[in-house]
């Protein structure tokens, strides 16, 4: 198979239109076989469900080339697993987990031209949704829904290394006790669009959100969860009903323990703490982990030790563990990563 003409170590975090993506729908109760499909394009009624009243979810993961050119994908059964959660709370009808990764597989499959060669720093970049299709005026649960699943070849995250990034303290909450920062809903998404740009006009490249109700535990950013490590090398994360359960977060915490034999702590973190902690970093399969150098709250500056330039020690070994396992380097726990071809 021969690989697009691509500059793939150019290339952004943006969307690329690519050969082939799968759409099943939902009718009369019951989703129809699903089929690949060269259109782009989503046509549905002026009032649908997800047009009205954001009746949507979605997933993101990657696929990767392997040291012994394999294309493989990493836990995309969990990436299933966490659609279903997002589904059940939004009242959308569940796309069968074992469907959902073949529908996976047959995308990838279809686009393996598209696939980044490995050693290029470059990733396909996979993005299944759902949404209600149908329309809704009152406020209910629309009736029919279209299960998608595209993927986009996206460039190396860092370019020319890791650099530590700056955060804020937001004065913005991102999800409610009992609300959906659980679940990979677009809505969440929708309400930080203001908090982020906000920050960025203020110098800052994200939000650390706290929780809402006491304001004194770190929850996480808009789009990855913390990771901390204590001066004594302590690996420790932030434990809350209401921040999203990432599969970085869990692989690294598992990496650490398993891997790197290190101690590891998931309970609440105090914001009172974090100023004695030696490094931090937001992980997502995006980045995998981004080093965070300094946290800034109303006018106090938190600099971690690992400083402006480079990641911290631990970060890094988590960092490149993770990549060794994604990419083949290193072998991987059993069910970790499905090979497609
Ligand atoms: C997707 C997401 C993450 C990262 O999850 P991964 O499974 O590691 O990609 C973290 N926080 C939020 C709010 C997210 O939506």
């Amino acid at each position: 198979m021969e690989k697009k003409n691509i500059d793939w170590s150019s290339l952004g975090f943006g969307y690329v239109q690519t050969d082939k993506r799968f759409v099943s729908n939902f009718k009369n109760g019951a989703w129809d076989e699903g089929t690949l499909t060269d259109d782009a394009e989503v046509r549905i009624s002026e009032c649908a469900g997800v047009l009205q009243y954001s009746q949507s979810c979605f997933e993101g993961l990657k696929a990767y080339t392997t040291e012994d050119g394999h294309i493989v994908t990493f836990r995309p059964d969990l990436n299933a697993a966490r659609m279903k959660d997002s589904c059940e709370r939004l009242e959308m009808p569940v796309y069968p987990v074992d469907k959902w990764v073949d529908a996976i597989v047959s995308v990838v499959k279809a686009n393996a031209a598209w696939v980044p060669p490995y050693g290029s720093g470059a990733t396909l970049y996979i993005r299944p949704y759902m949404f209600g299709s149908s329309p809704v005026i009152g406020v209910k649960p629309a009736e029919e829904y279209q299960f998608r699943v595209f993927c986009t070849p996206v460039g190396p995250y860092f370019k020319g290394g890791a650099k530590p990034i700056t955060i804020r303290v937001s004065d913005f909450d991102r999800a409610a006790p009992r609300g959906t920062g659980h679940i990979k809903a677009g809505l969440n998404y929708a309400m930080s669009l203001y908090p982020i740009m906000d920050a960025h006009r203020n110098g800052f490249d994200e939000n650390m959100y706290l929780d809402p109700a006491t304001r004194t535990k770190v929850e996480e950013t808009g789009g990855a969860n913390f990771l901390f490590v204590t001066k004594d090398g302590t690996v420790v994360t932030p434990k809350s009903s209401s921040i999203l359960p990432s599969i970085t977060r869990r692989s690294l915490i598992y990496v650490a323990e398993h891997y790197l034999g290190l101690k590891v702590e998931e309970r609440e973190v105090f914001f009172e703490e974090v100023k004695d902690f030696a490094e931090c970093g937001l992980c997502g399969t995006a980045a995998v982990i981004s080093p965070v150098g300094k946290i800034y709250d109303h006018g106090k500056e938190i600099c971690l030790p690992s400083g402006m330039d480079e990641m911290g020690p631990v970060t890094k070994k988590l960092y490149e563990t993770l990549t060794g396992i994604q990419m083949g380097r290193l072998e991987a726990p059993e069910g970790w990563i499905k090979v497609i071809e």
